[in-house]
């Protein structure tokens, strides 16, 4: 879903900038260089649960498999119900969840007690709830006369046998999986897991648990960046550590990474300031970038392209600006990169509930929470920090991030916004 982003025309502030391009352009450029990964695993159901489907399925049975009760009551044959009720039955037997079908008499007034989930004896065409029935000894008095037909759950209603039920490039969601258990897969054919590649780079990173010199910063983007990815289960994230600001240092990690990894995600390093090598790495290594400067804040210096086949993403460094460029430019490619056919992001409506000015033609990211409902349901969400440049204690306390568009100049209390949802 990409309607939020899709207002082009007044993007690109003005010639001389031709070389930044458009947010959504920037995400659709990076995601026409990804190739998804082509080998298949299969896999027991239950381990497939987040994996990328490799090819279509279609159903092998029909769902439900055969006529069933829909509820606690008495089957009946409904041409025995004529004139005015109360209507008198004859119990004649009784069938549970998990019989293997029985049959009984089908002349006269008979019912047969049935429960949920249990095959509608042949012969019998409608269920009576129990709740419209009195019940003494074999008689079974129908109070409320039913409709033909009623509460049967037919063979083959829910899924035909043979029809197609899930596509190549859906993810297995448990209700997805609940539908091919339904079906009697016991293994799913999958497409196997992105590796992908992390590095930090900058001299002044220290790991948390390090002692921190004066001039050095703990590494926030790491555990940030890589735990996102650590939630995708189609993907494995290998950790290449911190790299500092050295150029032959990034060109040996670079040609490591491109031999290992689909993809690599790179943070710092990416402006064009004497100490910023990953273009430059980059090149060495005849990389291709696709996206060089973004019309977005935070995330202006993004680059997306490749090296050989491995799909490279050089997010900025402040965690912000990385966070944001990860989530709107990076991951749709690496989501293609995984064979999803669902790229995203999602956006979800909400409402400004605060004013901000901003620069025509610059999509801005503002981080969020929400602080109350309107009057039709849609979360009232406060800027948290100052807007798209805050603090690591402002982002920890956001709840999403919400895009302001390139065509607004100002966000004023109670205007439509959509955000994306940083709450799993
Ligand atoms: P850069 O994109 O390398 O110019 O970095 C921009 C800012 O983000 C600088 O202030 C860096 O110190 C900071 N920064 C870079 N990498 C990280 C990181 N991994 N964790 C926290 N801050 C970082
Ligand atoms: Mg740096």
């Amino acid at each position: 879903m990409q309607p939020v982003l899709a207002v082009t025309e007044n993007n690109c502030s003005a010639g001389a900038k031709s070389s930044v391009i458009p947010v959504d352009i920037a995400a659709a450029k990076a995601v026409s260089i990804a190739t998804p990964v082509r080998d298949t695993e299969h896999l027991p159901l239950l381990a497939a649960a987040g994996r990328v489907l490799a090819g279509d399925i279609n159903a092998r049975i029909d769902l439900p498999p055969f006529d069933n009760s829909a509820m606690d009551g008495y089957a009946i044959r409904s041409c025995e119900v004529k004139g005015e009720g109360p209507w008198e039955f004859q119990l004649t037997g009784r069938v549970a969840a998990g019989s293997s079908g029985s049959s009984f008499a089908t002349t006269g007034n008979v019912a047969v007690r049935i429960f949920t989930g249990a095959p509608v004896p042949t012969g019998f065409d409608t269920v009576v709830m129990q709740e419209h029935c009195e019940r003494d000894g074999d008689r079974v008095v129908i109070v409320k006369g039913p409709r033909s037909g009623a509460n049967i759950r037919r063979a083959g209603e829910d899924v035909r046998g043979g029809t197609p039920i899930l596509s190549a490039g859906s993810q297995l969601t448990p209700q997805r999986m609940a539908l091919l258990a339904g079906q009697g897969f016991a293994e799913v054919e999958v497409l196997r897991k992105v590796r992908i590649g992390l590095i930090s780079t900058g001299s002044e990173l220290q790991e948390p648990g390090g002692f921190l010199s004066f001039g050095q910063i703990y590494n926030s983007n790491r555990v940030m960046i890589h735990s996102t990815m650590a939630t995708f289960a189609w993907a494995q994230v290998v950790d290449l550590g911190i790299v500092p600001d050295s150029r032959a240092a990034l060109v040996e990690i670079l040609g490591e990474a491109s031999r290992s990894c689909d993809v690599l995600v790179t943070t710092g390093g990416v402006s064009a300031g004497e100490e910023d090598h990953v273009v430059s790495a980059l090149n060495h290594h005849r990389g291709a970038l696709d996206v060089m400067k973004v019309a977005m804040r935070p995330g202006k210096p993004v680059k997306i392209g490749l090296i050989d086949k491995m799909l490279f993403a050089g997010l900025p460094g402040n965690p912000n600006a990385a966070l944001v460029t990860f989530l709107q430019i990076a991951l749709p490619a690496i989501r293609k990169t995984a064979g999803l056919s669902d790229v995203g992001p999602t956006w979800l409506p909400g409402v400004a509930g605060f004013d901000y000015e901003k620069k025509l033609g610059r999509t801005e990211f503002v981080p969020v929470r929400q602080i109350g409902t309107d009057d039709v349901g849609r979360p009232i969400l406060e800027m948290l920090g100052r807007g798209s440049s805050p603090s690591l204690s402002a982002m920890a306390l956001a709840e999403g991030i919400a895009v302001l568009r390139p065509d607004a100049t100002a966000i004023e209390h109670g205007n439509p916004l959509y955000f994306e949802s940083l709450i799993s």
